[in-house]
């Protein structure tokens, strides 16, 4: 490798206009190469958890663990018990973690300093995965993830979302490097209340659509930073999946039934469209949801207001009437949102600030085509309102 040719881009992990902060070759910058960022091992299955000391034991023998209260209660035997059988200390332990912020995430790296544990563990839902995965970053030690709920698709990438200290949206980290090691034992998923599958199943409805738009932007523009055909045809997969799975996996975690479609609904959720969003980019759909959120009149969790605002990028695209149609049948059939009323019906002001925010001001709407334009958006809104 010759180093007169490489050069390390601002590691400040924030934005930098590359997808994420790291090492280029200078002649390869324009057209940027093609990335897929990955974790390193993804393992999911019944008693996946039990894998956890033995897959964990090459980084290390001492370790630190961080999440939430409740998916502690619910996995932390399980996770003692793997760590301990493989000869691994557990060092640290924090259960408190309810949120993604810099106080919470400076407390896990003092924490974990103090301890000299090897490794962070980040158990539960996106904002305590988030938080171990950015205290990891910080502490330039590996982080590996134990998901116990499927409303987010944290666990296998190497984003985070931090929050202010009054939970407001803070910004977007894209850290240099994914967890090394992916949990998801889906008899611990499956039994997580029936919400949290729905949401996640909200969330990645998005992506196929988002990830084709971002790829469409791309070409376009010529600046060549085109996601990998292999990040795309995941997108594809991962909305099939959905399709054909989605329905009867929610009625059978209803039911407290493991069934192979709860299995495929959870690896579309943690696994596709997850590597979709990291190796592509959001668009509309997300850009509408952050808008949507600011106004504090949307009433909804992210999947649900993002599944909202997927079918208002369809619709913006002018996609055949019967694929919105089939989509939005399929989320009336797994209780996701397909009105505004089902969201708080925010106000007309409301809905235009939100319109505005997307259009003008979110980096999400910048990846879509054609520059998004307020009364187009607002028109969608309304055909989704008044056509399905
Ligand atoms: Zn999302």
């Amino acid at each position: 490798m010759d180093k007169e040719l490489f050069f390390i881009l601002p590691n400040d992990c924030s934005f930098t206009g590359f997808w994420r902060g790291d090492i280029v070759r200078v002649d390869q910058l324009r057209p940027p190469p093609r990335k897929m960022f990955m974790p390193s091992l993804y393992l999911q299955g019944k008693g996946a958890i039990y894998h956890l000391g033995q897959k964990a034991l090459p980084y290390g023998d001492k370790a630190f663990v961080a999440g939430g209260k409740t998916a502690l209660s619910v996995a932390g035997d399980r996770i003692r018990k793997s760590l301990n059988s493989s000869g691994i200390e557990v060092v640290g332990w924090n259960d408190s973690v309810k949120e993604c912020t810099y106080a919470v995430i400076n407390k896990l790296v003092d924490e974990c300093r103090h301890c000299k544990g090897h490794f962070v563990i980040g158990v539960g839902g996106g904002r305590a995965i988030d938080a171990a995965k950015t205290a990891a970053w910080k502490l330039k030690v590996p982080v590996m993830t134990v998901g116990t709920q499927c409303a987010s698709n944290a666990d296998a990438s190497g984003e985070a979302v931090i929050y202010t200290d009054d939970r407001k949206f803070l910004e977007d980290l894209l850290l240099p490097r994914n967890p090394v090691l992916v949990i998801e034992d889906t008899e611990i998923i499956a039994k997580a209340p029936l919400k949290y599958i729905v949401q996640g199943m909200g969330d990645a409805l998005s992506c196929r659509f988002e990830s084709e738009a971002f790829a469409k932007a791309r070409q376009k523009r010529g600046d060549g930073e085109v996601p990998t055909t292999a990040a795309l045809a995941l997108g594809n997969q991962c909305f099939q999946s959905l399709m054909k799975h989605g329905e009867k996996a929610a009625n059978d975690v209803k039911n407290g039934i493991l069934s192979l479609d709860v299995v495929e609904i959870i690896e579309a959720v943690k696994l596709s469209s997850a590597l979709t969003f990291e190796n592509s980019g959001c668009a509309l759909a997300h850009a509408l949801h952050n808008g949507l959120s600011k106004t504090g009149q949307a009433k909804g969790e992210h999947g649900e207001i993002v599944a909202y605002s997927t079918i208002v990028q369809m619709a913006y695209e002018g996609r055949p009437k019967e694929d919105i149609a089939s989509v939005v049948r399929w989320c009336n059939s797994i209780g996701l949102p397909t009105k505004l009323a089902k969201l708080g019906t925010p106000s007309r002001q409301a809905l235009r600030q939100a319109v505005e925010h997307a259009c003008e001001h979110d980096r999400n709407g910048r990846n879509m085509p054609d520059k998004l334009k307020v009364p187009d958006v607002l028109e969608a809104i309304a055909r989704v309102e008044s056509e399905f």
